[in-house]
């Protein structure tokens, strides 16, 4: 069983007082996180249900832990043989795989064997032997995933490889979201999974939404800094979001470097990315965090999105926002 952490961060959105427009919020508990969705006008709870059932319906495609997902089917049997996999499981998975090869690794969706087993969240978490830590490096190669397009199939070239789409999920399930609340002809409404927030639309005012990125010191609600947004997606990457504290006071975090099978530290302490695609805002600030501001500045232009870093040593780096 994984244990239900309480996310230390989760972005906050702010809103001018608007009395005409009440805003009301939905809250559940899923994806391992406090999920939220905020709108504004006579959505009735029943649409709204509609995009928590959306919710958990992709999440039993792309969960690495729920046994019976298509994920799940794909890590048990593609080393054995080919495994055809859905339209939509296929898109995600080529567009998870080219994101690691720009990446070189930053963002891996290869890296599943090593978060099994730091099991960073559940019940199970420990620092690893260095030995067990060995063993599972050579199962991190993406180049052993073999992603056939024609066949929409995949198989593994190694035996004891596992695809992880933690690092994406949240962002392409809140893109489906946000395209279910635009085809609804919803013009306003926020969507927040566990600190992947979506901006539908503008504020009820008209104007752009006012995305507050959480301060790692402070309690949650506390901000560094804001971006101004609309239609889009902000998501942030942190490694105070879900760590540990060993026995000896060190803290390990959630975010993992396939090279060295620790957790990834650079100059970044907490990412965001902004951009209208959800699933590519998760990916990139994963690697962005893993990367250190400098490499992560010349992704963040060759994706043409924008960017907030706040690192270490308590300065802001903005890129085109
Ligand atoms: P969160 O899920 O807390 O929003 P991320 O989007 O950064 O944060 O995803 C972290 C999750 O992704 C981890 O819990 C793990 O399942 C997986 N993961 C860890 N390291 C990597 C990595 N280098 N590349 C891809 N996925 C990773
Ligand atoms: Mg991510």
């Amino acid at each position: 069983m994984r244990r239900f952490l309480l996310p230390l961060l989760l972005l906050m959105f702010l809103f001018p007082s608007c009395e005409k427009n009440e805003a009301r919020v939905f809250t559940s508990l899923d994806l391992n996180t406090i999920c939220s969705i905020t709108v504004y006008e006579a959505e009735d709870e029943e649409f709204v249900q509609g995009a928590f059932d959306l919710m958990k319906e992709i999440a039993g495609m792309i969960d690495m832990y729920d046994e019976d997902s298509e994920l799940s089917n794909v890590n048990r049997n593609a080393y054995q043989e080919d495994v055809y996999v859905s339209d939509e499981l296929f898109s995600l998975l080529s567009y998870a795989y080219s994101v690691t090869e720009y990446t070189f690794g930053a963002f891996n969706l290869a890296i599943g064997p090593l978060v099994r087993l730091w099991a960073i969240g559940s019940e199970d978490e420990r620092v690893p032997s260095s030995s067990e830590i060995e063993e599972v490096l050579p199962l991190l190669d993406w180049r052993n995933i073999s992603l056939d397009e024609d066949e929409k199939s995949v198989r593994f070239l190694k035996e004891g490889m596992a695809i992880d789409l933690g690092a994406v999920g949240k962002g392409y399930i809140s893109d489906v979201l946000a395209s279910y609340f635009e085809g609804n002809g919803v013009e306003s409404a926020i969507i927040n999974l566990g600190g992947n927030v979506y901006a539908v639309g503008t504020h009820p005012s008209g104007r752009a939404w006012t995305i507050g990125l959480q301060n790692p010191d402070t309690e949650r609600g506390g901000y560094y800094t804001t971006v101004e947004c609309s239609d889009s997606a902000v998501v942030t990457s942190g490694g105070y979001e879900r760590y540990f504290i060993a026995q000896d006071g060190q803290v390990y975090h959630h975010i993992l470097d396939y090279k060295t099978g620790y957790p990834a530290s650079s100059d970044i302490v907490s990412s965001s990315i902004i951009t209208e695609d959800a699933t590519l805002a998760d990916m990139l600030s994963t690697a962005c965090f893993a990367l250190g501001s400098d490499k992560a500045a010349d992704i963040v232009r060759h994706y043409n999105v924008k960017a907030v870093f706040l690192l270490k040593d308590g300065s802001t780096v903005r890129i085109g926002i």
